[in-house]
Order: C-alpha cells, then sequence, then structure tokens
C-alpha cells in the first residue's frame, strides 16, 4: 500500500516543499470546498490529485450545458446532474483514495457546520455566502481561501485565524458585484485562479507560509497585482460580531 502511495505521489513528493512527511499531513486533511463551478471542479481536481484525504463539495446546483465551456469535472452527459453528485463521481475515478462527501444544498448560517475542518475553500460567486464563511471561520478559527473570477481575470486571499485582517476588513456588504453572465469568463482565468488557490491550500494544509494581501490577476492584458491588506477597526466581524454565522 506505502509503496503504490509513494509511487503515485512520487514527483510531489520530490518536490522541495512537500516531501513523504508533507505528503502524509495532505492524506490525513479535509477540506471544504464551497461552490462546484468554474473555481471549484478545478480546485477541487487538483487537491484529489494531490492526495487530499477528504473533500467536502456543497452546491445545490445541476450541471448545465453552458457549464461545460469552464468546468472541468463535467461532460456533456452531466448535464442534468447535480453538480455536487457528478463531482464526486468524476474524483472518485480520478483518486479513489480520496472521500468525497457530496452536500447538495445552499451554504447558509443553519448548515455552517459543514465547514469545520482543516481548510475551506471558497468557489462561491456570491457575497452573502462569502460573509457566513468568513463569520464561521472567525469564530471557530478555521482557514479559508477567498477566490473569485470573472472576465479575463480574478481575485484571490488567504484569510488566517491569526492574521490581522478579515475578507469582512476588505469587502463591503455594498461592494457591486457584477456577474459571469452579464461579463463573461474565459475557461483559463477560472483554471488560473483554481491553480493559485490549490497551491495556497497545499502551504496551509503542510503548516507553510502562506501569500499575504489580496492577490489580482489578469490575463487579457496579463498583469498580476498584489494588494496589500490593513485591518478595518470598524469590521465586525475582526470584532467579534459574528452576524451571518
Ligand atoms: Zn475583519
Amino acid at each position: 500500500m506505502f509503496s503504490s502511495i509513494t509511487m503515485r505521489y512520487s514527483r510531489q513528493v520530490i518536490f522541495e516543499y512537500i516531501g513523504k512527511e508533507k505528503q502524509e499531513m495532505l492524506r490525513k486533511s479535509r477540506i471544504t470546498i464551497v461552490g462546484c463551478g468554474g473555481l471549484g471542479t478545478r480546485t477541487a481536481e487538483l487537491l484529489a490529485r494531490a492526495g487530499i484525504g477528504w473533500i467536502t463539495i456543497i452546491d445545490k446546483d445541476k450541471v448545465e450545458l453552458s457549464n461545460l465551456q469552464r468546468q472541468s469535472l463535467f461532460r456533456e452527459e452531466d448535464v442534468g446532474k447535480h453538480k455536487s453528485e457528478a463531482a464526486k463521481e468524476e474524483l472518485g475515478k480520478i483518486n479513489s483514495s480520496t472521500k468525497v462527501n457530496a452536500v447538495t444544498e445552499t451554504l447558509d448560517r443553519r448548515n455552517a457546520g459543514l465547514l469545520d475542518c482543516d481548510l475551506v475553500l471558497d468557489c462561491t460567486d456570491n457575497l452573502e455566502t462569502r460573509f457566513v464563511i468568513n463569520d464561521y471561520c472567525a469564530k471557530n478559527s478555521i482557514p479559508w481561501i477567498y477566490s473569485a473570477v470573472i472576465g479575463s481575470g480574478g481575485m484571490l486571499m488567504n484569510v488566517m485565524p491569526r492574521r490581522e485582517y478579515c475578507f469582512r476588513c476588505v469587502i463591503k456588504e455594498s461592494e457591486c458585484t457584477e456577474s459571469c453572465e452579464t461579463r463573461g469568463i474565459l475557461n483559463s482565468a477560472a483554471a488560473v485562479v483554481s491553480s493559485i488557490q490549490a497551491t495556497e491550500a497545499l502551504k496551509i494544509l503542510t503548516r507553510q507560509p502562506c501569500e499575504k494581501g489580496l492577490i489580482s490577476i489578469n490575463l487579457w492584458p496579463l498583469r498580476l497585482t498584489r494588494i496589500s491588506v490593513k485591518k478595518n477597526p470598524n469590521c465586525p466581524t475582526c470584532n467579534g460580531k459574528y452576524e451571518y454565522a
């Protein structure tokens, strides 16, 4: 058994920041992915291939034809199936040793206990859900990674329990949010943001330093920007008022 595991992850284990011990940490890790769209499908695939032990996927939607352009775990035959179930089926074929829990629900304060794990990956497309994640994770000292994608670009931020700022310090409720339905989305933009998110997940799950601040990336034209983030002294979450969880 161990030798097949060694072989399976050999290219990752010889990578300088991983090694056998940290590969074992990944095997023991539990993550929750909220949203199984352009970001969630690819992040789930990358992390299942990397050898994460347990993955919970939360999404209440069904696969639509227009999803296939960018949602990497789905095929034509999946149209009409629940995304979480279709993702579980495909991930099982990719790595049968990763345990996948498919949850066909919308995340809100009533089922926020689903976020009890080692790391939460935000792959949603709405602010309300992100505030639920932010409050629940702050309250329970769980790290999480914000990610968003639209057009040819996206954003990403590690929100760590003992770091000086949280998501709500940066993003206000009133923030205008355009959607992929109105602006469109390139599959390559989702792939790049997912790849950064999955890499940050490996750093966090193996207890290594992760990136600070808000990372903004655009592919067309190409640029990567790191925006430094400060604590908002009036942030309710940082002041222990968890209105969303
Ligand atoms: Zn805050």
